[in-house]
């Protein structure tokens, strides 16, 4: 059976999420309300775009505390660039400190090539005024590096990337979330 992911529509670059894991091979369905997480799904995503804006809605709308309590529990959670944001700093239940903006304001954004570290291939990367990884709690392992840098990790079921896999034609990420929810 095909797996049923959950991408929280609040604010920010959801669509594109949708559209990927649907060529995957994935029901992609929306969290836009606190009623929606009561709908059956088997993964999360959380996307790019502004965290203390989404942090903001995920509370006003009392969504906050029970996706978060979801994903401590090991709802398996992809979280890119923002949604990483708020894994580590508001949900934190992604060991790992993140700076916000990290790349500053000109050079906000930009592409790069990473290494998948599993296999050490090239993968493409989008940065978008994007958070930078700066320390790891333990039990986190890098999945992509940039100039040694770990940029996506993976701790448990849980996902964050600072970059912008959606924009990007590569599916390793998506893979290996996809993975942990199988
Ligand atoms: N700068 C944004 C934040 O701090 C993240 C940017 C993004 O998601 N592309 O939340």
């Amino acid at each position: 059976m095909s797996p049923t992911i959950a991408v929280l529509a609040l604010q920010g670059a959801f669509i594109e999420h949708e559209q990927r894991l649907q060529s995957l091979g994935c029901a992609a369905i929306e969290l836009r309300q606190a009623a929606d997480l009561e709908r059956s799904f088997d993964g999360v995503v959380l996307p790019g775009g502004e965290s203390t804006v989404q942090a903001k809605l995920l509370h006003d709308l009392g969504m906050f505390e029970p996706l978060r309590q979801r994903i401590a529990e090991g709802l398996p959670a992809l979280g890119t660039c923002a949604g990483l944001i708020l894994l580590a700093d508001h949900f934190r239940t992604l060991p790992v400190t993140v700076r916000r903006n990290a790349y500053g304001r000109q050079l906000g954004s930009f592409h790069a090539e990473g290494c998948w570290e599993n296999t050490n291939e090239a993968i493409p990367l989008t940065f978008i005024r994007a958070p930078r990884i700066e320390a790891l709690g333990p039990g986190v392992e890098p999945l992509v590096t940039l100039n040694d840098a770990p940029v996506a990790v993976r701790h448990l079921n849980q996902i964050g990337a600072a970059f912008h896999p959606e924009l990007d034609s590569d599916n390793c990420l998506y893979e290996a979330f996809l993975e942990r929810v199988a």
